[in-house]
């Protein structure tokens, strides 16, 4: 048996230490331990999930687009991806991605960017921004609007065009296919399962997603 045939039986979704479905349009916090794997699965497909990560002891470290695209020279995640803090320590490794390409430019939809890219009207509908904020706030972090920097939308499609421009497209990814992460630190992962309508980034359908987690060895 090779050594990924080995990592791939032992992560089982029976053996899972944590198992929950985050319904469409919701939020969600959880804690990886350093070592133990966080899988992300997009159950029907085309579904965007905005995603922070913090330092669970240290919350003021915090994932950060800038140093994890400096430093693998690239602005897509995948297999291989290594995601940075803003202190530049490794707080999470991309082991296995089914989908091929995440997204680390686009940000999370809000009422202000729903204002300004669709409606006025669009204002009041439901955003990531909010979810997060509400996340914090039913958990009891001591987080707030300043503490949500520019996330990753895992599973969502936003080509740059070749004069530097940003497309929101048709999301690459299908049901059933998964990002896994291995925590490099102790982290707290809030999660936003986009509950966007006006733009493809969930096919104009939102759907629920999976979280696994696997303890650690
Ligand atoms: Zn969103």
């Amino acid at each position: 048996m090779t050594s990924a045939t080995a990592t791939r039986a032992a992560l089982d979704p029976q053996l899972a230490i944590h198992d929950e479905i985050v319904a469409a349009g919701e939020p969600w916090l959880g804690s990886v331990a350093q070592g133990q794997t966080l899988r992300i699965v997009d159950l029907e497909g085309n579904q965007a999930v905005d995603t922070l990560f913090y330092n669970a002891h240290h919350t003021e470290e915090r994932y950060s687009a800038v140093d994890t695209i400096r430093a693998q020279g690239n602005i897509y995640l995948t297999r291989g991806s290594v995601l940075r803090s803003n202190l530049g320590a490794s707080m999470l490794t991309i082991l296995e991605d089914t989908c091929g390409r995440h997204d680390t430019l686009g940000g999370a939809c809000s009422a202000e960017s729903n204002t300004v890219r669709y409606a006025l009207e669009k204002r009041h509908m439901h955003s990531c921004r909010d979810n997060f904020l509400l996340a914090l706030a039913r958990h009891e972090q001591a987080l707030s609007k300043r503490d949500l920097p520019s996330n990753i939308n895992f599973f969502m499609n936003v080509p740059v065009t070749g004069d530097g421009g940003l497309e929101f497209a048709d999301g690459i990814s299908g049901p059933g296919r998964y990002v896994q992460l291995r925590a490099e630190m102790d982290v707290l992962v809030l999660i936003s399962n986009c509950p966007q309508l006006n733009n493809p980034c969930n096919a104009y359908n939102p759907t629920p997603v999976q979280i696994l987690i696997w303890a650690a060895g």
